[in-house]
């Protein structure tokens, strides 16, 4: 086994994960399911790498100057990225959240050094909607970025330049199907327009959670939401930049129970301790992994995204009165609680 390389700096840290084959899934689809670790990120999500990307994106365009903020609205791990990158580079941030997010979020991000504005989990249509307000807070500050993480393809640009490229070297050339669920859509499109670039036979599948409108879009043609899902960080309503070009050979649909479930068997059979959208991440992956082998092909492979740590939803995904509150099954080992 190799250690990963002495690094120059804390920035170089971002990517790189380590990819990991997940038992219990590739039980239940019959082939190898792979999930990329991007908890492993300095900041413990998968939007260290956008945010990291976006930044020096708007350096090299020169509209982001020494002594300069960046402005972004998240659901909170884009923020945390952007606070890492901003330290390091020099810069000040404001981040902009719907108060629904978890606790952690929050208070990492003050913990960060960031400055925190929440507001209301409004509708993206009401000029209140955390991605409206991030863009006016941006617009009345002198010498600030947007970072625009939904139609800013810097943002996609990140997996296709590293995630996609890290998954083909790290499956030794493998892949046959590739899946995740959208937030802004840049891991699900920039994964799979990188991975299609190495092997264009490579299958992309969305895996949306209930309460989105892409599942309905990709099947249908029509972006249409049904139900609801208490997953942070994914859950789209629109076509993003990110997505436009994307092209989505097939469609799955992921309730919450379905997504705790594997959230639960990830943490007790493999010592994984996860978020909802990894879980839900997972199961999609094991419905394209039993559609593979359904069609034939020997021995797929598939891959899919472990998109954040599960440290920071213990306020609520492992807490047993949420769950509760939710609706949602408790798992077992909390029931005391
Ligand atoms: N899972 C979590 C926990 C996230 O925070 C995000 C980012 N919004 C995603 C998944 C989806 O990633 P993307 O924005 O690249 O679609």
């Amino acid at each position: 086994m190799t250690s990963p390389p002495a690094r120059a700096s804390a920035l170089d840290l971002i990517g790189n994960t380590p990819i990991v084959l997940l038992e219990g899934a590739s039980e239940a689809a019959g082939c190898e399911i792979w999930g990329k670790c991007e908890f492993a990120n300095p900041g413990a999500s998968v939007k260290d790498r956008a945010a990291l990307w976006i930044v020096r994106d708007a350096e090299k365009r020169g509209e982001l100057r020494p002594g300069g903020t960046v402005v972004e609205g998240t659901a909170g791990n884009t923020g945390i990225g952007i606070a890492l990158v901003a330290n390091a580079l020099g810069y000040k941030c404001v981040i902009v959240m719907p108060d629904n997010q978890s606790q952690e979020k929050m208070a990492t991000l003050r913990a960060l050094g960031a400055e925190l504005v929440t507001v209301p989990p409004t509708k993206f249509a009401d000029p209140a909607h955390f991605v409206h307000t991030s863009r006016r807070i941006a617009e009345e500050t002198e010498n600030a970025i947007w970072a625009n993480q939904f139609d800013n393809v810097a943002n996609r640009r990140a997996h296709i330049e590293s995630t996609a490229p890290e998954i083909w070297e790290q499956l030794e050339g493998r892949v046959d199907g590739f899946t995740c669920a959208v937030g802004t859509g840049g891991t699900l499109a920039g994964t799979g327009m990188g991975l299609r670039e190495k092997d264009e036979n490579v299958r992309i599948a969305l895996t949306d959670p209930y309460g989105a409108a892409l599942f309905n879009y990709y099947a249908h043609g029509e972006l249409k939401a049904e139900g609801s899902s208490v997953a942070e960080g994914i859950g789209q309503g629109r076509i993003t930049a990110n997505l436009e070009g994307l092209e989505v050979d097939t469609q799955f649909r992921v309730s919450d129970e379905e997504g705790l479930q594997w959230v639960a068997r990830l943490l007790r059979e493999e010592g994984l301790c996860l978020g909802l959208s990894s879980g839900i991440n997972v199961a999609g992956a094991v419905m394209l992994g039993r559609q593979l082998v359904a069609e034939g092909r020997e021995d797929p492979r598939v891959a899919t995204i472990l998109c954040d740590t599960g440290f920071r939803y213990l306020s609520t995904l492992y807490n047993a009165e949420w769950l509760r509150e939710k609706g949602l099954p408790v798992f077992d080992w909390l029931r005391s609680s």
